[in-house]
């Protein structure tokens, strides 16, 4: 008589996977079948990675750079890290505060480990991008959402965040520009909320991977530069995989008070080391090539601020469909409600019968929405806009 073998861990029943990565699976599969699909599904930009970056990374190969490295990271690199710190913002960090890890996800897995216990609780604004509930639970602490829609243009007011606070909230995790909004707060909207946090003592973990990403006259915040205090209890998280095209490198950066970054370094040397060596060279000639860097960063800013206004301005002539004008990142989040179907249903139909992959908002925490990333050519744009056109009508009728 044989039993069947025991059951996997809670960890390992209870953890959700990434459901953007599954509609991009889905579509990159019909697609393998032949299928035209137009993909607004991938969370990455449609760029290579610029060249002198790679060329950097081929001759640190080639020089023999592939043996393990210090856990936090090259040490120039992690100069480099705390320089455009002070050049991009006048924060004064040391490099031991600077912490590189396999990807920026791993970095804030890595800041929620090191700063919550079972039991706590994190405040995640909704809309919010999908890893951080499953990262807070894979802590063992409890998230805690709070949902800000398009009528505040999905951005939280600090009464909503005080509204949140319990004496078990441990942790606010923000994340401005915003995957999947596009929202970018202003300072002073930040400043607010970041005040609740302090009076309540949370740390903060602030995810600014797409501080770069920014349009019109919007700006990105770094919150560490508010104060002292501040910045005693805050943990920016930053990386290379949206601003210069390298989402396949792995490579995430966090600045951190250095208790934190000493804590972090240690969880990371015992689950996965550093970031591959060569890949580290690649990543410090980003930071160090800056004209060449420059150069490439503008060019993917001309092209992803085009697809934007063209988007949006398209979505908005789309009976049933209303669309905020996003200021960063490569997202927009049409509201898609009026429609009477859940936005799962609306996602399956319309890549079932348009070919039009999208992300449903309710993966994001906010059902009635769609995740549209623009950080695709403009001919797939033109035409998807096109099908989700004719599929929004055939609703209607
Ligand atoms: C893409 C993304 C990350 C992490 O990117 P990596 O590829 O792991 O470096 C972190 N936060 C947000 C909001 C993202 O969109």
């Amino acid at each position: 008589m044989s039993n069947p073998p025991a059951p996997l861990s809670t960890w390992a029943r209870n953890v959700s996977p990434s459901p953007t990565l599954a509609v991009d699976a889905k579509a990159k599969a019909l697609q393998a079948a032949g299928e035209d699909v137009c993909g607004f599904a991938a969370g990455e930009p449609d760029f290579d990675t610029p060249e002198h970056i790679k060329e950097a990374c081929i001759a640190a190969l080639r020089g023999g750079k592939t043996k393990y490295a210090p856990t936090p990271g090259i040490e120039p690199l992690r100069q480099a890290i705390a320089d455009r710190y002070l050049a991009d913002y006048g924060l004064t960090a040391a490099p031991s505060q600077v912490i590189v890890s396999p990807g920026g996800k791993y970095s804030c897995y890595l800041g929620v480990l090191a700063t919550c216990s079972p039991g706590d609780e994190v405040i995640i604004p909704a809309p919010f991008w999908v890893s951080y509930p499953e990262m807070v639970k894979l802590a063992g602490a409890t998230p805690k959402f709070v949902l800000a829609d398009d009528t505040t243009g999905f951005r939280l007011t600090p009464a909503m965040v005080e509204a949140a606070i319990t004496p078990r909230t441990k942790l606010l995790i923000l994340n401005s520009p915003s995957n999947p909004t596009g929202a970018v707060y202003t300072r002073p909207e930040l400043e607010a909320i970041v005040a609740v946090a302090l009076k309540h003592n949370l740390y903060i973990l602030s995810d600014e991977m797409y501080e770069h990403l920014v349009y019109d006259d919007a700006k990105a915040t770094c919150i560490a530069t508010f104060s002292k205090e501040v910045e005693a209890r805050t943990i920016t998280v930053a990386g290379f995989s949206k601003t210069y095209a390298m989402t396949g490198w792995r490579i995430g950066t966090t600045l951190a008070p250095a208790p934190i970054a000493k804590a972090m370094a240690e969880l990371q040397s015992q689950m996965s080391s550093n970031v591959t060596t060569f890949a580290q060279y690649g990543a410090l000639a980003a930071l160090k090539e800056k004209e060449k860097t420059q150069v490439a960063l503008k060019a993917m800013l001309v092209a992803f601020d085009r697809r934007r206004k063209f988007l949006h301005a398209e979505l908005n002539t789309i009976p049933g469909i209303t669309c905020l004008l996003a200021e960063g990142a490569f997202y927009l989040f049409p509201n898609i409600s009026s429609f009477g179907l859940t936005d799962l249903d609306f996602c399956n139909r319309l890549l079932d019968t348009e070919k039009v992959a999208a992300v449903p908002g309710s993966a994001f925490g906010a059902e009635g929405y769609l995740r549209l990333s623009y950080a695709t050519s403009d001919e797939v744009i033109r035409k998807g806009v096109t099908r989700l056109t004719r599929f929004c009508a055939s609703l209607k009728k």
